[in-house]
């Protein structure tokens, strides 16, 4: 069975890169029948944080991409925050230096970078071995780690061998003999790194398929390299191509927003957030752009994962944010966007109404956080917009015309068309001047639209203000 996960480090947000991450989990687990399982990397205890952990969590089930296996729904594998299996990690790392593939360095942090740096200044490659670190396993400095309380880093042997990944993205990625040194798997504080956590949790949770960004590339040597030495065949890997912003640069802060928090918070909507994620670096084999969750489920394979950069483009996103907001029950706008609405200052009194004025603006307006600006004068009058010189008969006319009146377009035109004449107005200068008068903008909705939600009674009297 096919077994995915996502993999987070709760020190953040939960940013586009790591929703498409998690989506394409999501979307290949649910094709293949199998799990999608989240997997807490907190082992960095400095810069991960609890609240960061729900926040992560909420934004994956604001999206729908709800998981089998995790922190908070248990399941068989667990415990699923790597800070609950520390224990697991040394018993691993001890199997690893029993057999003799792994060793324990009484070196401290500072003398191995020292080495380091004089492998670098000497021309060499910072490779690690064995012998090198020899000199420091001396009875005293075995006390003294002892008394401080601390355990002997664990430094994995690495094979000096190529080894050659078949990546379902990248194609075949060759890692030549002599890449890299030893590399350390636990650290002195009891730790595991990265690489270590990764692969003794993927192994234990029988991860079949790691999909994720290619910016693990090169972790992935190290990790064929784990899993060798624990004698099991790996994971098929596809690492997607990073996510660039519209300038080719690495998407980050500068582009914008980039987490899944601040989308939602300008009123974007998860549908359209999933659909757009998926089309970065993956296409439908028929070319469809716009998806549902169901439909990329039922069309999604790893065979269609892009290798080149995809390039994030706030414009198409908004595009396609707008196509579901235009497209969805009525109902359910009302529901989303009255927060938008409290915010700007606009209590909603009247549902019936508030429905009919979002049907009305919907069409100009892509993201909820625009419906306020677009429709603020159905609610609030706006500052009276003085009528010009040559206009104010018309007006005063229409003013006294329209007092008893249905009030229905077809009631209402004939007498706006009947007092134009009689004036000579030009109508295009006369419903810019109404347009003007009614909303305070130039630009909006119909007016034919407008006029009869606003209601007579408002009609008149943003008109009666404006004659001053
Ligand atoms: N915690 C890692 C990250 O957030 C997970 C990488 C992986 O999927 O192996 O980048």
């Amino acid at each position: 069975m096919v077994r995915v996960r996502f993999a987070p480090s709760p020190t953040g947000f939960l940013h586009v890169g790591g929703a498409r991450t998690a989506l394409f989990n999501f979307l290949f687990a649910r094709k293949e029948k199998g799990k999608f399982i989240l997997r807490i990397e907190d082992t960095d205890l400095e810069r991960s944080e609890r609240e960061y952990e729900e926040k992560l969590m909420e934004s994956l089930k604001w999206l729908g991409l709800l998981w089998d296996e995790g922190p908070d729904v248990g399941g068989d594998h667990g415990p699923y925050r790597q800070s609950e299996r520390v224990e697991i990690y040394r018993e691993h790392a001890e199997r690893l230096v029993k057999e003799g593939k792994a060793y324990y360095v009484y070196a401290y942090p500072e003398e191995i970078e020292e080495m380091r740096e004089k492998l670098l200044s000497e021309g060499k490659a910072p490779h690690y071995s064995q012998e090198m670190f020899e000199k420091f396993d001396t009875p005293e400095r075995r006390r003294e780690y002892e008394e401080k309380g601390l355990r002997p880093a664990v430094f994995f042997k690495m094979p000096r061998k190529g080894y050659v990944l078949n990546d379902v993205v990248k194609g075949e990625v060759v890692f030549k003999t002599g890449a890299i040194g030893d590399f350390v798997i636990m650290r002195s504080n009891g730790l595991p790194t990265y690489n270590f956590a990764c692969v003794v949790d993927d192994m234990l949770m029988e991860i079949t398929h790691v999909i994720r960004g290619d910016d693990h590339l090169s972790n992935t040597l190290r990790q064929l390299a784990l899993y060798e030495s624990f004698e099991k065949a790996p994971p098929v890997f596809a690492h997607v191509s990073t996510i660039l912003g519209p300038d080719g640069k690495k998407l980050s802060k500068r582009h914008g927003a980039t987490s899944v928090e601040a989308f939602r918070d300008m009123g974007y909507l998860p549908e359209a957030l999933v659909n757009y994620l998926a089309l970065l670096g993956w296409s439908h084999p028929e070319g469809k752009e716009l998806l549902t969750l169901e439909e990329l489920i039922s069309s999604f394979s790893l065979d269609r994962l892009s290798p080149n950069p995809a390039i994030f483009d706030p414009q198409k996103l908004k595009w396609m944010n707008g196509y579901y907001l235009r497209n969805m029950p009525i109902e359910k706008l009302a529901e989303l966007a009255k927060p938008f609405f409290e915010k700007a200052g606009i209590k909603i009194i009247d549902e019936e109404y508030f429905k009919k004025v979002l049907e009305i603006t919907k069409e100009r307006v892509e993201v909820l956080s625009e419906f306020p600006e677009e429709s603020r004068f159905f609610f609030e009058d706006p500052a009276p917009v003085e009528i010009p010189e040559e206009m104010k008969e018309v007006f005063s006319q229409l003013k006294e015309e329209l007092q008893n009146v249905r009030w229905t377009m077809e009631e209402i035109t004939p007498v706006f068309k009947k007092v134009l004449k009689q004036h000579g107005v030009k109508p295009k200068e006369f419903y810019m001047t109404l347009r003007r008068v009614l909303t305070g903008r130039e630009e909006g909705p119909e007016l034919v639209n407008i006029i009869p939600l606003l209601g007579k009674e408002i009609f008149l009297r943003r008109i009666e203000r404006s004659l001053g």
